[in-house]
């Protein structure tokens, strides 16, 4: 999956998420990639967040819409997607699955903060700004 998530001058948020899909799909299935609130949710008010990993997970825990609900209450970008990322670990802790489960998100806030975080490494992401230079992250992992 590539998301993108936008903070423009005025203060406007934008989002956009793209997939191949899962690896060995059963035919017809649907990623949670084009479902908003699952693989991208944004709302102007609060921030955006956008997903990527198995869409299952995503689809079960309408992640990237509690990522922004999180930020609303008050946690950084970063917190917000720890919790969800925990959340769907405790979901599929007994799981077989668990072995080859990755799931990170990335969330930006209305203040321009942003950040990422994934159950294992592997997941990067970048930032532009318009007074930084780009930079390359490596998303926090649990595992
Ligand atoms: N989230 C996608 C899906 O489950 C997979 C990906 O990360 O590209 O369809």
């Amino acid at each position: 999956t590539i998301s993108m998530l936008a903070l423009d001058k005025e203060g406007n948020l934008a989002g956009a998420c793209t997939t191949s899909g899962a690896a060995w799909k059963m035919h017809g299935r649907v990623g949670d990639s084009p479902i908003i609130g699952a693989g991208l949710f944004l709302d102007n008010e609060v921030g955006a967040a956008a997903a990527t990993g198995l869409g299952e997970a995503m689809m079960k825990t309408a992640g990237s819409a509690m990522v922004v609900e999180l930020m609303r209450q008050g946690k950084s970008p970063e917190e917000a997607c720890k919790e969800i990322v925990e959340r769907i670990y405790r979901i599929y802790k007994d799981d077989p699955e668990l072995a080859y489960l990755q799931v990170g998100f990335i969330a930006l806030n209305k203040q321009g903060e942003y950040g990422a975080y994934c159950l294992r490494p592997g997941f990067n992401y970048a930032v532009q700004s318009s007074n930084k230079e780009n930079t390359l992250f490596d998303a926090t992992f649990k595992l």
